[in-house]
């Protein structure tokens, strides 16, 4: 297999332009890709934004910034990213979409061209079915937000090979990230874990137990969690909580994953947490 030089990164939204932060950050030629092109301006705003932020703090100089910056270019079209030796999907946690992303950039990308996913919770064997590559699919799961999580959960398919995997790694070190290797079952080992206790929160409100900000400061001050479950949803975006908690409940046919009606109803109404501007908490100003 070729060296990485250019990655590609498809959807550029809360993940998806973090990934793309820090690959080019890490000197990779870098190209995202996004359906909305509001999507990929609101994007680029962001890791503009943020490496201003290490501009300020001294971690970067202005010429580091301009040198990522200018390693990324944007598309709207899948076969713009022909040339990247790796892609990875960050696209909505929805199995038909990212099926179809996937099934896409294997007619698109050469033989060699690995093909990772940021899912959540979907299965990679599922995943890597839908390409005529299993072998080169693999699951790179960053956490948010990526330019200061250090961790990603590595995940096999079924059929994923080892240069595969070793490649990822590699690539998951050179962003200065921490691969943690699991096994494929829904959620991972993050998800599994943290989406229960979210929903647990989500229920608590539900019920009258306490409000967002008393939970919250529950499990910040009693636990010495760095932020509370509910406001950790509103960061992760709350029609992805709950996605994954659907996952959960398919995956496992358990119905202790159940996700609460107030997370349901949240969702329709569009309070979709930070990105909408409102969730358990109002970020509107
Ligand atoms: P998001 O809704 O913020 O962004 C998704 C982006 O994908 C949107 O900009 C959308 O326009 C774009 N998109 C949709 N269909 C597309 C297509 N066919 N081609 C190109 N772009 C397309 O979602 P997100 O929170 O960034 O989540 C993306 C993935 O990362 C999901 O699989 C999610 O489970 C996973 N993830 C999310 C978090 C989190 O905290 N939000 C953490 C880890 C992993």
């Amino acid at each position: 297999m070729s060296d990485i030089q250019t990655i590609g990164v498809v959807g550029a939204g809360t993940m998806g332009h973090g990934i793309a932060q820090v690959a080019a950050a890490a000197g990779y030629q870098t190209r995202l890709c996004d359906i909305q092109p509001a999507a990929l301006e609101k994007g680029l705003a962001g890791i503009s934004k943020s490496l201003d932020r290490m501009v300020k703090k001294e971690k970067i100089s202005e010429q580091d910034k301009a040198d990522v910056l200018s390693r990324i270019s944007t598309t709207s079209e899948l076969s713009d990213l022909a040339d990247c030796q790796l892609v990875v999907e960050a696209v909505v946690e929805r199995l038909d979409i990212k099926t179809k992303v996937l099934s896409t950039l294997d007619e698109v990308c050469p033989a060699d061209t690995i093909l990772a996913t940021n899912t959540s919770s979907i299965s990679i064997t599922k995943l890597a079915a839908a390409t005529s590559r299993p072998e080169k699919v693999i699951g790179m799961h960053f956490m948010n937000p990526v330019p200061v999580m250090k961790l990603i959960e590595v995940i096999r398919g079924l059929a994923t090979d080892q240069a595969t995997y070793d490649a990822v790694e590699a690539a998951s070190k050179k962003m200065g990230k921490t691969p943690v290797e699991v096994h494929d079952a829904p959620g991972f080992v993050s998800n599994r874990v943290l989406l229960p206790m979210i929903n647990e929160a989500v229920f608590a409100l539900y019920e009258g137990v306490g409000t967002a900000e008393s939970i919250d400061q529950v499990m910040k001050l009693g636990m010495n969690h760095p932020m509370g479950p509910l406001a950790l949803a509103d960061l992760i975006g709350l029609d992805v909580c709950l996605d994954i908690l659907r996952v959960l409940v398919d995956g496992f046919g358990d119905p202790k994953y159940r996700p609460c009606p107030l997370l349901v109803k949240m969702v329709d109404a569009g309070h979709l947490g930070r990105k909408s501007g409102r969730g358990f908490y109002d970020y509107s100003t």
